[in-house]
């Protein structure tokens, strides 16, 4: 790899970036050094490691103030995707609209060639709610239905989680239910031709999740109780749990002790015999005692619903890259 850019010169291209810069931009995607360098120019002092990266690259002491470790390798096009959001996100904020979409999209591209399909999810959804504020309706709905196609591999770990990232957390930042329902209607439509029965019970869990978002109690409670009961008979049983789990943080926010008993007892029946992947049958495990204290369990927290929810999206992310 030749003609990596001098440091001056990489500033100035970071300072200025449009895409018509397409050489340097090029250089980068293809070459992982000046990829951290960039990296590196971008982020403020005590950012430099890596956000979405818990892992200390080695043992680390922590306290002396040194050089920063040089980042281990690591997958050739995700820092660049990282770059690449970022700049979006600046050049959105200084209204050079074209160059922060085209930078969503690289950035979206990039982490879908990474293999990261909750990054490539959390860009699409930055990207659809940025549509949405300029008024593009049309591309912004292109931009969700993209995050349905990923399907399983982009679990939303919704309500109890708090995710504000997916459809439904981008459409509630409308502040608009009235709107927010109009597009998921709209979303809903579109599908509807290509007849994808899983997608239309992800839309129906976001229409939960727009609605538990939004404080539209009742709408948000059938709403997962059609989902749940849907995925199961769709046969996903990790989707259907991960439903479960949306409608007893609900219940649990609205402190309705012995509907999250009958919860318990009805999931119990539902999924009792069935051949479950462990991680879903962990999440079970987890769940069912803290939804029905007897002897010995603690009630469930939004604390532990929140680890089941964010553990089992994870898991589903991984499990459904094996066909
Ligand atoms: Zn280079």
């Amino acid at each position: 790899m030749n003609n990596h850019p001098t440091t001056p010169v990489l500033r100035a291209f970071l300072r200025s970036l449009s895409v018509a810069d397409a050489g340097l931009l090029l250089h980068l995607l293809e070459c992982p050094r000046c990829g951290r360098r960039a990296w590196k120019e971008l982020s403020p002092r005590p950012m430099r490691r890596r956000p979405g990266k818990a892992h200390p690259s080695g043992p680390d002491s922590g306290d002396a103030p040194k050089a920063a470790t040089p980042p281990s390798a690591e997958p050739l096009p995700l820092s660049i995707a990282e770059l690449c959001r970022n700049l979006a996100r600046e050049r959105r904020a200084e209204r050079r609209t074209d160059e922060a979409l085209a930078l969503f999209e690289r950035s979206a591209t990039l982490y879908s060639r990474t293999g990261l399909p909750w990054e490539q999810t959390m860009v699409l959804g930055e990207l659809a709610g940025f549509l949405l504020e300029l008024e593009q309706e049309e591309e912004a709905l292109a931009a969700f239905e993209r995050i349905l196609d990923l399907g399983s591999t982009a679990a939303d770990p919704g309500l109890a989680a708090g995710s504000t990232v997916g459809i439904a957390g981008r459409l509630a930042a409308l502040n608009d239910p009235l709107e927010g329902r109009r597009l998921l209607a709209l979303l809903r439509e579109r599908l509807g031709r290509r007849r994808a029965a899983r997608q239309r019970l992800d839309l129906i869990r976001s229409e939960g999740l727009l609605a538990a978002f939004t404080r539209q109690e009742h709408q948000a409670e059938k709403s997962f109780r059609d989902a749940w009961t849907g995925y199961l008979r769709a046969g996903a049983p990790g989707h259907a749990v991960l439903a479960v789990v949306d409608l007893s943080a609900l219940l649990l926010r609205q402190a309705r002790g012995t509907a999250l008993r009958d919860l318990a007892s009805e999931v119990g029946r539902a999924f009792r015999g069935r051949d479950l992947p462990k991680p879903v049958h962990n999440a079970l495990d987890k769940l069912l005692p803290g939804l029905d204290p007897g002897s010995g369990s603690r009630p469930a927290s939004a604390e532990l619903l929140t680890a089941i929810a964010v553990d089992l999206a994870r898991a589903l992310s991984t499990l459904s890259a094996v066909p």
